[in-house]
């Protein structure tokens, strides 16, 4: 008999947790339940308001979502006007730890960028394309069904009355995102012992596209990375090609050191930073949109595998745990625990005991390695909440620190750095001979004080500058 699955939640996670059943599981009925109206096209939407902002796909991330689908999701998000970025070669990034990264000529991880409703619409695409057991509803989950011991289904409140109120399951998975009430329904049934740690460095960010310049088109991916070493808080910025020949400019700022909503205040913002390119790039650009502001922006961390979880329930995605969104890493970690989904789903049934802890502790070795990057630089800001500072995290830090200065003057560091950050590698790759002796030795070349930007770049950033004085 064939069985069926419930998913809350239309977001990435619950896409890709749709996907990974359907390809490893093809007969099970998955009924995706979304409390936003979806329509025919890619669109902002209220439950995920983050999408508003920079959102880069790692290579990582794209890997693990082009496993669940029979289509190349590369192709089709490059051909709906995704951009493709090389971590070595092409972005500008500045470091607090060692300035400018040198560029290298070497292959490695590249990363996605397009908006976030972009890159929604094409998965949700190649779902509804490579299946019809997939099927998704407007409805609002309110509460799960079932013991302590197992999940056997979802409390709805339906929009259209097609729906039960109590919709029954072999098997739930929870991608409800970062506002998911998995704690409070788990309660309701019993379950009390979930653990949960929040640290909260008050990161802000502030968003808003520009027509890319006419000739800039080529320009690189271009980041002010924030300082968590000096004591004061973190600010940063971000300027990222996406589709439709736009610009979107992402700030950010830890407590105390927010990002405007204001647009004047938004471009000064990025000129005040520790190098203007960001504010020169920007300047005479054409703005498309109001500045967008958001703040929901804190680690948070469910230690459902510490627990008594019950049978056939699994919490995937945001609903899992979230991340400080300047390292780009929770689409790729959701993206990953799918993976692990349908590779536990190609060795066993949907219903097997034990399946969804198992999935769990794969899931949860993907966050570690997100939770430990996030975490052990948001402890370093001056009032983050939730961090106290352990000698493992001072640890962490000092290295991280160390390897990115090797990174931005050395091949081998570099490459290490972007594939720990890609999730293509775990972060033992850091510890390898070559990278250790990196860190060990320190840069190999003069800390670059300006961009190494080629004669071209050079010219479109002069004519943009240009561009802006003649416009006072
Ligand atoms: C400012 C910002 C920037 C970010 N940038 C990046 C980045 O560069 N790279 C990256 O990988 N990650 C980034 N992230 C993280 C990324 O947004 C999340 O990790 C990702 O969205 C998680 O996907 P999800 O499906 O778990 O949750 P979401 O995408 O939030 O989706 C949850 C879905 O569940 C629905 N829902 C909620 N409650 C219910 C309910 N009760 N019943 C039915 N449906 C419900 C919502 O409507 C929504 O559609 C960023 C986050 C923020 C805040």
């Amino acid at each position: 008999m064939s069985q069926k699955a419930v998913v809350i939640g239309a977001g990435i996670a619950g896409l890709l947790a749709a996907a990974a059943i359907s390809q490893a599981a093809p007969d099970t009925e998955v009924l995706l339940l979304e409390r936003d109206m979806l329509h025919g096209k890619p669109e902002d939407r209220r439950g995920v308001p983050q999408g508003r902002h920079a959102h880069l796909l790692m290579a990582g991330g794209l890997a693990a979502m082009e496993s669940l689908f029979p289509v190349n999701m590369r192709d089709r998000l490059l051909k709906a006007g995704a951009h493709e970025v090389a971590l070595a070669n092409g972005m500008l990034a500045l470091s607090p730890a060692a300035g400018w990264f040198y560029r290298w000529r070497r292959n490695g991880p590249h990363m996605i960028t397009c908006t976030r409703a972009l890159l929604d619409w094409v998965v949700r695409q190649a779902l509804q394309e490579s299946t019809t057991r997939v099927t998704i509803h407007q409805a609002s989950v309110e509460g799960l069904l079932g013991t302590a011991q197992r999940i056997t289904g979802v409390r709805i409140s339906p929009a259209n009355g097609i729906l039960p109120t109590e919709l029954e399951a072999d098997f739930v998975i929870d991608t409800s995102g970062r506002g998911s009430r998995n704690l409070e329904w788990l309660k309701n049934i019993g379950i009390t012992d979930i653990e949960e740690r929040k640290v909260d460095s008050g990161l802000t960010n502030a968003t808003r596209i520009y027509r890319t310049p006419p000739g800039a088109e080529s320009f690189p991916l271009t980041m002010i990375q924030s300082n968590p070493y000096n004591g004061m808080p973190g600010r940063s910025a971000m300027v990222l090609p996406i589709e439709g020949n736009r610009w979107m400019v992402s700030e950010g700022g830890t407590r105390g050191g927010e990002p405007p909503k204001d647009p004047h205040r938004f471009l000064q913002y990025a000129l005040s930073l520790p190098h203007s390119i960001v504010g020169q790039l920007i300047s005479s650009a054409e703005p498309l949109t109001d500045v967008v502001v958001s703040r929901s922006t804190s680690n948070v961390r469910r230690y459902f595998e510490k627990s008594t979880l019950p049978e056939r329930f699994l919490p995937f995605g945001d609903a899992l745990a979230t991340f400080n969104p300047a390292y780009g890493q929770g689409m790729s970690v959701a993206a990953l625990s799918a993976r692990a989904l349908a590779q536990e789903l190609h060795r066993t049934e949907l219903t097997s005991p034990g399946l969804s802890r198992r999935v769990l502790r794969e899931a949860v070795s993907h966050v570690s390695t997100a939770w430990a990057t996030a975490v052990g630089m948001d402890v370093l800001y001056p009032n983050t909440q939730g961090g106290e500072l352990t000698f493992a995290d001072r640890l962490t830090a000092g290295y991280a620190r160390r390897i990115t200065q090797a990174a931005a003057s050395s091949p081998d560091g570099a490459s290490a750095l972007w594939e720990v950050t890609s999730l293509t590698a775990s972060p033992t790759r850091l510890v390898q001979p070559k990278v250790l002796l990196a860190a060990l030795t320190g840069p190999l070349l003069p800390q670059l004080s300006e961009p190494p930007l080629t004669p071209s770049e050079r010219s479109i950033l002069q004519r943009l500058q240009q561009a802006s004085i003649n416009r006072i």
